[in-house]
């Protein structure tokens, strides 16, 4: 097990809280996950129940059985720093007061839409939002993981340009990290499907802290900007860009999750994550 953890990411996928949020490691050891993540509350409201002291409890020792399996959280889709909003500020704030609680490290967050008022002024506010949202948590250790998006409307992100003006702007550039979806990267426009177009991308990527990966084929065609996931092989990013991904030693050890649709059995991920594993150096894998 050590020797694999050495040289492969971790894979797991998005499992859901529902019931609590202990349950969402249960769901995810049981099908074999290396790593999970998780909401932090009901992602399509503003106002979700609050996390008991046993629940807290219950999910770090849960945690610690699985053999401290990694699990990260993603962020509320309603949260938009990309406009004056302090909303979206307060609910930020109370999801990075919940990670604490649970003991998890960081938040995937879309860093925004700017709704029409131009990309400066979008990036501007996300960066001034972000300021509020750590003073606001100074005592936590918790980081925000802005995520690639797919450039769908006036959504900030699609840019690794975008990311990295953020990460300049803010006050405490350290709370900051970056999560990679490949479904959104290809519907972005930049096109990972043969090994050299990899790289050619993972060198613009150079130097932003990425801590995390989201495994998603894409339902839409290259550079389309529409977000739409699809099982692993069977869209139009296809198999060899999860192998150069999987094979990648700068990524070594990372927590790489699917966000793919699935059924309560969950069968599909399970059928993801074989294919996956079957595309890491046949040496590490997992039988
Ligand atoms: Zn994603
Ligand atoms: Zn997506």
């Amino acid at each position: 097990m050590t020797a694999r953890n050495q040289v492969t990411p971790k894979l797991g996928a998005h499992m859901s809280i529902a019931g609590g949020v202990d349950l969402a490691i249960e769901r995810g050891v049981s099908i074999g996950c290396e790593a999970v993540q998780i909401f932090l509350k009901n992602a399509t409201q503003w106002r979700g129940r609050n996390i008991s002291g046993t629940e807290a409890r219950r999910f770090r020792d849960l945690r610690k059985c699985s053999g401290n399996v990694p699990v990260f959280a993603h962020a509320s889709y309603l949260i938009n720093l990309g406009v004056e909003n302090p909303r979206s500020v307060a609910a930020l704030v109370d999801e990075i007061e919940r990670a604490d609680l649970l003991g998890v490290p960081f938040i995937v967050l879309h860093p925004g839409s700017h709704l029409g008022a131009g990309e400066t002024a979008g990036l501007t506010c996300v960066a001034r939002n972000l300021d509020e949202v750590f003073a606001a948590t100074a005592s936590s250790k918790v980081r925000i993981a802005l995520e690639t998006t797919a450039g769908q409307g006036s959504c900030l992100g699609h840019r690794f340009e975008h990311l990295a003006e953020i990460i300049r702007r803010v006050e405490q550039p350290k709370r900051l990290a970056v999560c990679v979806d490949t479904c959104h990267l290809f519907a972005a426009g930049y096109d990972i499907r043969t090994r050299g177009g990899y790289e050619m991308v993972m060198k613009q990527l150079d130097g932003l802290p990425v801590v995390a990966f989201h495994l998603n084929d894409s339902k839409k065609p290259f550079g389309s900007r529409v977000d739409r996931h699809e099982h692993i092989g069977k869209g139009f990013l296809g198999l060899e860009a999860f192998r150069c991904v999987l094979r990648d030693a700068r990524w070594r050890g990372l927590p790489m999750v699917l966000e793919t649709p699935k059924g309560e059995d969950m069968r599909e991920d399970v059928e993801n994550l074989r294919v996956l594993r079957s595309l890491t150096f046949p040496s590490t894998r997992r039988m």
